[in-house]
Parts: C-alpha cells; structure tokens; sequence
C-alpha cells in the first residue's frame, strides 16, 4: 500500500546481501524537487533541460539558465545533479528555432549535434551550467552520443567557457564530470570510445529500443514492436552495463525501464546499481530491491541473456520476477 511504501523512503538502499544502490531521479523543471525529496532520493540522475524551452518562442538567456540550474544544485545539498544539455529535435522539437524541415527528425540534427552544430548557442548553456557549479555537485550528461569526437567537441568548448569565465571572474568548479547517453546501438557496442573521454554513462532506453528496433517512439501503429525484452535490446543494455563494471565506468540507467519494478532484478542482475527514474517510481524500485540476492540473480541473468527464442525469454524473464513478488 502507499504508506507502507511511504515508510521505506529511509530505509538504506541496499540489497539483501548488502550491496548499496542509488536511486536518483529524472525531474524536467526545478518544479519537481518537492517529489524528490519527498521520496529522499539518492540525487538527480537526469535533469532534462529542454523543457527550459517548453511554452515559448525565444531562447533561455545564460543567466535564466544558471537560475534553474543553481536552484536544482542548491535544492539538493550536495548530492549529485546530472544535468543533460539540450536535447531538442525529434520527439522534443520545442521551436528550436530552426525553421529547415528535416526528412526524419530522429535521425537528424538534433541533441548534441544540434548543439555542436550552434556553439554559440552552446556555450551559453555550458557557461550557465560551469556558474551554477559552485552550488553543488555538478555532472554534466551529453545527449544522442554515437562519435568521440562529438564528446572531444564538447571539451574543446567547456574549455572555452571556463577560459571566458576565468577573464569575467566568475567562479566554477574545476572537477565537473562529464557523462555521454548510450541510447544509440553504436554507442552502446563501443564503449570503448568513452573511457578516456567521459566520467560516467547512462543508458536511455527509450530512444536506444527504438534506433535498435527501428521503432518510432512516437508512432502508435508499431507500438506493440517496442519490446524492452528483445534480446537485441537486453544485451546492448547488459554489455554496457558490463563494460563500465570491468572498467571502472559507473554506469546508470535512466530510461523509464529504470522505473519499472518488474525489471528491478533484471537490471541488478546484468550488474546495474545507479537507476534514474520518476521521483514517484523510487518507492516501489526500492521495495524490489530491498528483496534482491545479487549471488543468487547475477547467474540467472547470464542465462536468460543468452535466449534467443521469446516465449522461452518471456518465461525466464516471468520465473526471476516470481521470486520478487
Ligand atoms: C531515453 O532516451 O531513454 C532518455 C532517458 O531520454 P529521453 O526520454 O529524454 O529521450
Ligand atoms: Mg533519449
């Protein structure tokens, strides 16, 4: 019931054997603190930006930014705040003040490329963002990455902000980490290109099921083709999951599967331990896991990992969640 779940908000976040895990929150307005600190969530895991952009024409000035943003760090004491650049252009084409039609939106210039492709328009998010750093523990996520030099990019120019904001005299924090989004199927069978050039990863499921199932998001007539539990999509998800735990490259998940519990064991089993969610989901992801064994999920994973056939998948994915219900 709910005030059962209410009461869980300060029990530790840990497994049955003990191991710790974070639950942050996905917020698009600092409007949506309130429900974050009502479900005492470990931090912000992705804050979406482009609402910034929501309701109006013209374009949030760099000082409008900083205000959102240091509201958002200061709101959260200390605690990590993932912020995402911009992510505007396809499902989020928020007057992005570019009147050119583009032939498929989701393949097209949006996210980073967009913001690569306007740095000016860029930097001024950066610089907003670099000002707001002082007030917490900055992390700055990069949306849509497929290339490192998208990633290389982006350095060059958070170097620029920080050089400009050294001559103004405004202060930043020196050590912001910088995280990329594994929501394309390149990203996600390269991992490589992100070791020496990004602090973290997270995974978007729901843009990455849809360019691996070629499945618009958006588009009811395929809706019963997104499947979460294609093996395609559960082993691009696994293998980066994998990748950062031999690595030493912490990797969350803030796609709405992050949210659901029925993939709470799932997620923990492939290696998961940072999930990004809806401030409302946190109580019920957590009540999933407080239940979790790692020893005993981590094997069974493995294998449902290796079916190809759905219904036996289907089956094995039913027989993990039997046990956590
Ligand atoms: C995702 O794609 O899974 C994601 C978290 O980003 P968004 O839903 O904002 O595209
Ligand atoms: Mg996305």
């Amino acid at each position: 019931s709910r005030t059962r779940l209410a009461r869980l908000k300060d029990a530790p976040t840990v497994t049955l054997d003990g191991t710790p895990i974070e639950l942050l929150c996905n917020i698009e307005t600092p409007r949506d603190l309130d429900l974050v600190h009502r479900v005492n969530a470990d931090g912000i895991g992705l804050y979406r930006t482009e609402f910034l952009f929501l309701d109006r024409l013209d374009r949030p000035s760099e000082d409008e930014q900083y205000e959102a943003y240091r509201d958002v760090l200061k709101s959260m004491k200390g605690k990590p705040v993932t912020i995402r650049t911009f992510d505007l252009g396809g499902d989020k084409d928020f007057a992005p003040n570019t009147t050119r039609v583009q032939p498929n939106p989701a393949l097209g210039l949006r996210a980073i490329r967009y913001c690569l492709a306007e740095p000016t328009f860029f930097l001024t998010q950066l610089r907003a963002l670099l000002r707001a750093s002082v007030h917490g523990t900055l992390k700055i996520l990069l949306p849509m990455v497929a290339h490192a030099h998208e990633i290389d990019q982006t350095l060059q120019l958070i170097a620029r902000a920080k050089e400009q904001l050294q001559r103004e005299g405004k202060k930043f924090a020196e050590d912001v980490e910088l995280g990329a989004m594994v929501e394309i199927p390149a990203a996600a069978l390269t991992p490589g290109i992100f070791l020496k050039r990004a602090h973290f990863l997270s995974i978007g499921t729901n843009d990455l099921i849809q360019y691996t199932l070629a499945i618009d998001r958006q588009d009811d007539a395929v809706a019963d083709l997104y499947d979460p539990l294609h093996p395609a999509v559960l082993r691009l998800i696994a293998g980066t999951i994998q990748f950062g735990v031999k690595n030493g490259l912490p990797v969350s998940l803030c796609g709405e599967l992050a949210g659901h519990p029925e993939y709470t064991w799932l997620f923990l089993g492939m290696g998961l331990r940072q999930f990004s969610m809806h401030p409302e989901r946190v109580l019920s992801v957590k009540q999933r896991l407080l239940r979790a064994d790692l020893a005993d999920l981590a094997p069974k994973v493995q294998r449902l990992l290796k079916l190809d056939e759905p219904a036996r998948l289907r089956e094995a994915f039913e027989k993990l969640n039997a046990a956590a219900t």
